[in-house]
């Protein structure tokens, strides 16, 4: 099958052709209809953030597609079916699989880090960590719910409880951002977006930013946010993962309110401790979303709730050029079609 191989961080991934997974016991073999472009494969790629499989690995971790083959003993799929794979494994057997927060599992495997992902023709995967898609939902946009749309839920939902009213504000309305914007408006937030680009500032208020600022023409945008708001905001989201973004967001909130950490840096962050104590504020740390997450956002999805963004599609051939484009910072969200 054709694959895109990671071989190192500075080289662009290689177009080869690889074995077919082989699927055991309790697995499935799932053809991908698609898979999307994250900003954590940029990570491998350019900045040197190492994937825990030494390379060749091949990346991708936001995969649906149709069940092509399953191992003994596979019950909750089918030859067939349409599934979405989650964008992190988990053990089921750890005190975290125990209490339900199998997205911080200790011993997690991520496809397209751990072990191969999608970026493929193929990718195997445990079936019963994997989703039956409805037929609402096309394969090629729904591959976004896997991490796009699943982590930013449950930033917005299980981790900041945004409660309906509460001023919402989302630093960076990118692939990730965009759908807390809508996730936050959707939960009956008032949301505002931040971002450097109009063209995603229009994007955040399609998707039900009751305002939004561009912090390059207003860089002490906190300020503003402060006064408007009588205070700052109930919820600050980051989503992008710079230090400069995380201040300002830490800044915008009122007393009371909660900082969400959504975006990956590997940089301390140094937070003035009198204003988290004295105002009584939460800095919280999300990652990724348990299974729980994913079966609502799938139902939320079906209803037509919530939207699937995407913005390019690239033939698996053309991958590097996709990637070239999510570097430029160009639309929202692209998937790859092997
Ligand atoms: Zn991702
Ligand atoms: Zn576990």
């Amino acid at each position: 099958m054709r694959a895109a191989v990671f071989y190192g961080s500075g080289e662009p991934l290689r177009l080869e052709d690889v074995p077919v997974p082989e699927v055991g016991p309790g697995e499935l073999l799932l053809k991908v209809s698609a898979c999307g472009l994250c900003h954590s494969d940029l990570h491998y790629l350019d900045h040197g953030v190492p994937t825990f499989h030494k390379p060749p690995l091949i990346l991708g971790h936001e995969a649906a597609g149709v069940v092509a083959k399953v191992g003994s003993g596979v019950t909750n799929l089918a030859e067939g079916d349409p599934a979405l794979m989650p964008a992190l494994l988990w053990c089921g057997a750890c005190r975290y699989c125990w209490s339900g927060r199998h997205n911080i599992c200790v011993h997690s495997r991520m496809p397209g880090n751990d072990v191969d992902g999608a970026f493929a023709e193929y990718v195997k995967a445990p079936a019963d960590q994997c989703f039956k898609l409805p037929p609402e939902i096309p394969l090629v946009e729904g591959c976004v719910i896997a991490d796009a749309l699943t982590t930013p839920y449950h930033a917005v939902v299980d981790r900041a409880r945004v409660q309906p009213g509460e001023i919402v504000l989302v630093v960076g309305c990118g692939g990730v951002g965009i759908n807390a914007v809508q996730i936050a408006a959707a939960m009956g937030a008032h949301v505002i977006g931040v971002d450097l680009s109009d063209e995603r500032l229009e994007w955040a208020r399609t998707c039900g930013a009751a305002s939004t600022i561009n912090a390059r023409t207003d860089p002490d945008y906190p300020r503003t946010i402060r006064k408007l708001t009588d205070g700052g905001v109930d919820v600050a989201i980051e989503a992008i993962g710079n230090q400069a973004a995380q201040l300002q967001a830490f800044g915008s909130v009122r007393t009371g309110g909660r900082l969400i950490l959504l975006g990956y840096s590997d940089k301390d962050l140094a937070l003035n401790a009198s204003r988290i104590m004295y105002r009584e504020l939460m800095v919280i740390g999300t990652l990724g979303c348990p299974p729980d997450g994913y079966r609502r956002v799938i139902d939320m999805v079906r209803e037509g709730r919530l939207r699937l963004l995407v913005t390019g599609q690239y033939p698996l051939g053309d991958i590097n050029a996709g990637l070239d484009a999510l570097r430029r910072g160009e639309g929202l969200r692209s998937v790859v079609i092997p």
